[in-house]
């Protein structure tokens, strides 16, 4: 198994729209503003924000009301809050899906109620859920303080990926909005006792549209690796669902990371593949960009189809196999302390065995990979296919896919941030991964009008930072106060461990 991008599919379609702050005024004085916007730092400036919303951005002094909030930001870096727009939070990470066991259910429990802290302790203000039980996203933005929250409606074909994953008797209970294609009757039929027309793109679109959604997500996966034996959409449905998701404002977000399947995902003009190439087919040299990806680059540049590199999806799976993952100590900061002491136990490797079998050498695999285990491998080729694109001056979109498989090895908002690092790491400039992580994805998504600069009008959900986000990619994890709709929160308070 390598992507498994989430089994969790649509359930009820509640709303799940962001509750608006109070309108208490807060002014920042003194502080360097770090703005995609801006090209560098500035500073010192004042910065105003009322009723939840930037109010002021100015070298002078701000005439602000006297119960203003005063937050001195002398030596610090103010920068837009962090949008994640690849991440699933309706599975209790690590935990079983099926369990009937009350103590896992009761893990789940302080699982949930952590996750959006967790997202916001590492800056995450905003998040796009691509793949989702509609009542658990809900129970997501329920939470007292939470991440602006968005979602897509996910649109899965007859026996397609990723149903695969749920028994045949609930899959189409569980995931109501899937789409019929007549071509393929034979071998993959509607389901007894439903209605042909209500399985179009048109028809599904139009139900998802009718929600809160913003996006329509489809799959384009024919098997993980080198299998090959699920049914994927084809070009005609995608781009079926493409004009019926336009017609009514959604954008049309693909499951795809390896070549064949991107190849079609673009022909079809989807507007974002939410996932890097990282596996290449039958090209696989040990360094460079061969030609055929290249190609396959140029062809999303110059179609401008968004992509999201997704680093952290093949490391957080192999982290199952790392000792000492359970011992970072970032660790006790995300996850609820029950539930990193169940992650110990040897029932809580039951993912780990599917993955890598029960008996696996784990040294072992850990040694090899960084010679030839094909695991690393194909993500390394992810950092390189990154670089590439970035070169061709594609503006890049910051999705994590958490979790992308139930792998403890994948946190909320550490992931985030650690494909900020990894982006880094491909080589990727820091002013371009803040662009990707505020401004691009909300220009791509339509939400710029609220998020993405710190600029008057927008939404006051801001980052106060101990370093310089332009000077060293780890400054994103130096967060001392997240700010969320104008209401300033001192990061510790969001920990895990917080008492
Ligand atoms: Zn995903």
């Amino acid at each position: 198994m390598r992507t498994r991008d989430l089994v969790g599919m649509l359930l009820l379609l509640l709303p799940c729209a962001p509750a608006m702050a109070a309108g208490e005024a807060l002014i920042i004085e003194n502080v360097t503003v770090v703005s995609p916007e801006l090209g560098q730092p500035v500073g010192p400036r004042n910065v105003l924000v009322r009723a939840g919303r930037v109010e002021a951005v100015s070298a002078d002094p701000i005439a602000a009301p006297p119960a203003a909030r005063r937050i001195d930001g002398a030596g610090k870096f103010l920068t837009p809050g962090i949008f994640d727009a690849h991440v699933h939070v309706s599975d209790a990470i690590g935990l079983p899906f099926d369990s009937k066991d009350p103590a896992l259910a009761a893990l789940a429990q302080q699982f949930f109620a952590q996750q959006p802290r967790s997202y916001l302790y590492f800056g995450v203000t905003q998040v796009l859920d691509l793949a989702n039980q509609p009542a658990r996203v809900a129970l997501f933005a329920a939470q007292e303080k939470h991440p602006d929250t968005f979602r897509c409606g996910a649109a899965p074909i007859v026996d397609g990926y990723p149903l695969v994953f749920i028994p045949k008797e609930q899959r189409y209970t569980i995931a109501p909005d899937y789409i019929f294609e007549p071509a393929n009757a034979r071998d993959h039929p509607l389901p007894a006792g439903a209605v042909a027309a209500e399985h179009t793109p048109e028809a599904v679109v139009e139900r998802i549209a009718a929600t809160d959604a913003r996006c329509v997500k489809m799959f384009i996966e024919d098997g993980f690796g080198d299998a090959n034996d699920w049914p994927i959409p084809s070009v005609e449905t995608l781009r079926r669902v493409r004009a019926a998701a336009h017609k009514h404002g959604l954008l049309l977000m693909t499951h795809a990371n390896a070549l064949d399947m991107q190849r079609i995902a673009i022909d079809a003009d989807v507007d974002v593949i939410v996932h890097g190439v990282w596996n290449w087919n039958e090209f696989n040299p040990a360094k460079g960009v061969p030609p055929a990806i290249a190609e396959h680059l140029r062809r999303i540049r110059t179609k401008n189809i968004g992509y999201e590199a997704t680093l952290r999806v093949l490391p957080g799976v192999s982290d199952l196999l790392r000792p000492g993952v359970l011992d970072d100590p970032v660790y006790r900061k995300v996850v609820p302390p029950a539930l990193l002491a169940w992650y110990r136990t040897e029932p809580a490797q039951w993912f780990r065995n599917i993955v890598y079998g029960p008996k696996v050498d784990a040294a072992a695999v850990i040694a090899g990979e960084r010679a030839a285990n094909e695991r690393w491998e194909t993500s390394e080729r992810g950092l390189r296919a990154l670089r590439y694109l970035y070169e061709l001056g594609q503006p890049l979109l910051l999705g994590s896919d958490t979790p992308s498989a139930p792998t403890y090895g994948n946190q909320p908002g550490y992931d985030t941030f650690r494909e900020m690092q990894l982006m880094a790491q491909a080589g990727i400039p820091l002013s371009a991964i803040l662009s990707a992580a505020t401004i691009n994805n909300a220009h791509r998504l339509g939400m710029e009008k609220d998020y993405g600069t710190i600029e008057r009008g927008k939404i006051a959900n801001l980052l106060l930072l101990e370093a310089n986000p332009l000077a060293d990619v780890d400054a994103w994890a130096r967060i001392d106060k997240v700010i969320l709709r104008g209401e300033s929160i001192d990061r510790e308070t969001l920990a895990a461990d917080h008492r």
